[in-house]
């Protein structure tokens, strides 16, 4: 064997007795009575805690294994350590894998932030047809899904409402998936058009401006399967909103329905301005085209199951419950541009601006909000403001992102206050702490600065009790023992072999700072005395 194959062989090893006994103290620690057994409801209640629902089909082998052979006693070593290796989500939850690690504490802080958004009773329901005009303006939901399939629901999230205008993402991606980006731009524009959602207008090519807005989405409606009936058409797109869901079954409102259709002069004018600019494919039929829109409009869901839709676009296109893949990622990216740009009518630059998160709204009080390789959230709550969103809906979005670094851009500051629930609870102080003591012992007087400003303790000490004093005096940096002297840090500190400052830079043979952290100590001393 080759000296670096060998190599290789040994870290695989290594690698795989550190899994080993990762697993080996799981199990210890799981073991709640030291018996040699798991008793299955700790996991399903670590399970519960990190936002994995019971009937989460991706449990389904757990569930029959736990059936087939677990005793009253509980899951033994064996079984357990198996279970860990080869059950990817259980192993996930156990050891803390998951996007939101500490996802009761996050869920705790969004249930707090929905309290204070429910007080929230601004605007007003739509009117302009009588089934929106009569829903109960007090709803208000609101559900998360991860990208890991965690999930966490709030207030009325099994009611079932329209999707109306947050149906339009969906439309374009299933267009882009049929046609491709080159033909379904053919008849779309990509710019947010500055007018309302509905505005009598198009592109200077006679295009509609965007999917996002009315014409648009009408636009992508002729698209979609254009040579199948429209019964064909709806089940299509009925089906790819339930695979969207997670397999959940969606509904139709067939008097939304109805009213839309009665109430749509706009809608038609719009499609007959479109037609006059030769901007849909030859021979489409304008009244079945409209029509399949507003059925499309009507469809029914609830924020539970919308979530998980938003998910999947979070996710890539990928679905985190089912694993299916429902959209390519490129026309998800292609959506989320849109979505980023024209997706909440003339709020659209604000909300970017502000919130910096794809999102798409309709006038049933529907948010979709997507935040990428993060999570899916589904809002609902009827008020309207003047621009046509869910007042809970923006305001809710906002006060998320005032607490957490989800806009688009944080990742440019550095120095935030707000919290980053992608991380493990410590993981930030921890880190902070390695570049200290890093720092300190290359004699990066500036990075050591940087930290002190942030509100790190110069004091702080790692694991083994070394602090940033203990690692620049080992390692001779006299500039950097002095800065950390004028700043009177504690020069008695011990590491955990007992050793001072002092005693490491007596080993090293740094004379020099041996010196000086001498002479803190006796002006120390003289100070106590007096
Ligand atoms: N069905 C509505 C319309 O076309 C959708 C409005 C919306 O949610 O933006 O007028």
């Amino acid at each position: 064997m080759e000296k670096g194959e060998e190599r290789n062989q040994k870290k695989e090893e290594n690698l795989i007795s550190i899994e080993k006994k990762a697993a080996d103290s799981l199990f210890k620690q799981l073991d709640e009575d030291n018996k040699g057994f798991v008793n299955p409801d700790v996991i399903w209640a670590k399970l519960k805690c990190m936002g994995i629902q019971e009937e989460d089909s991706r449990l389904d082998e757990f569930r029959s294994i736990l059936q087939k052979f677990v005793t009253d006693k509980g899951i033994d070593k064996k079984l357990f350590l198996k279970l860990e290796k080869q059950d990817n989500l259980i192993r996930r939850v156990l050891h803390r894998d998951l996007i939101i690690p500490e996802f009761k504490d996050f869920c705790e802080e969004i249930t707090e932030i929905y309290d204070v958004v429910k007080k929230n009773k601004a605007g007003g329901v739509a009117d302009y047809i009588p089934q929106l005009a009569r829903i109960n303006p007090e709803h208000f939901a609101m559900s998360i899904c991860t990208v890991d399939g965690q999930r966490f629901s709030i207030g009325d999230f099994r009611e079932n409402f329209c999707v109306q205008s947050t149906c339009k993402p969906i439309n374009y991606c299933i267009a882009m998936e049929e046609l491709g980006e080159d033909i379904v731009h053919k008849h779309i524009g990509r710019e947010p058009s500055g007018k309302s959602f509905n505005e009598l207008s198009l592109n200077n090519k006679g295009l509609p401006h965007n999917p996002m807005i009315n014409a648009g989405a009408i636009m992508a409606c002729s698209l979609i399967k254009r040579d199948h009936s429209i019964a064909d058409r709806f089940e299509y797109i009925s089906s790819v909103w339930e695979k969207l869901c997670g397999n959940k079954p969606v509904y139709f409102n067939n008097s939304v329905y109805l009213s839309e259709r009665q109430t749509a002069d706009r809608n038609f004018a719009l499609a007959y301005f479109m037609r006059e600019n030769k901007a849909f494919m030859p021979k489409t039929d304008l009244t079945e085209t409209l029509e399949f829109y507003f059925q499309c409009c009507s469809i029914e869901s609830s924020t539970e199951d919308m979530a998980t839709a938003a998910a999947t676009l979070a996710n890539s296109g990928l679905n985190p419950i089912t694993g299916e893949v429902i959209f390519h990622e490129n026309t998800v990216g292609h959506c989320m541009s849109l979505m980023s740009s024209c997706g909440m009518y003339d709020f659209s630059g604000e909300f970017a601006f502000r919130v910096g998160v794809p999102a798409k709204s309709g006038v049933s009080g529907s948010l979709l909000v997507v935040i990428p390789n993060v999570m899916g959230i589904s809002i609902w709550s009827p008020r309207l403001d003047e621009m046509g969103n869910s007042v809970r809906g923006v305001d809710f979005c906002e006060r998320l992102i005032d607490k957490f670094n989800f806009h688009m851009y944080d990742s440019l500051t550095e120095q935030t206050a707000k919290k980053d629930p992608r991380k493990r609870k410590h993981e930030s102080k921890i880190n902070k702490l390695i570049h200290l003591i890093y720092a300190a012992g290359n004699g990066d007087l500036n990075e050591l600065q940087r930290l002190e400003v942030e509100g790190m303790s110069l004091d702080s000490s790692d694991y083994d009790g070394r602090t940033a004093l203990h690692l620049a005096a080992s390692e001779d940096q006299l500039e950097t023992v002095r800065y950390l002297l004028s700043k009177n840090v504690n020069i008695n500190i011990k590491d955990r072999w007992g050793n001072t400052a002092l005693q490491d830079a007596i080993r090293n043979g740094c004379n020099e700072i041996m010196k000086i952290i001498e002479e803190a100590i006796v002006l120390e001393k003289q100070k106590n005395m007096k």
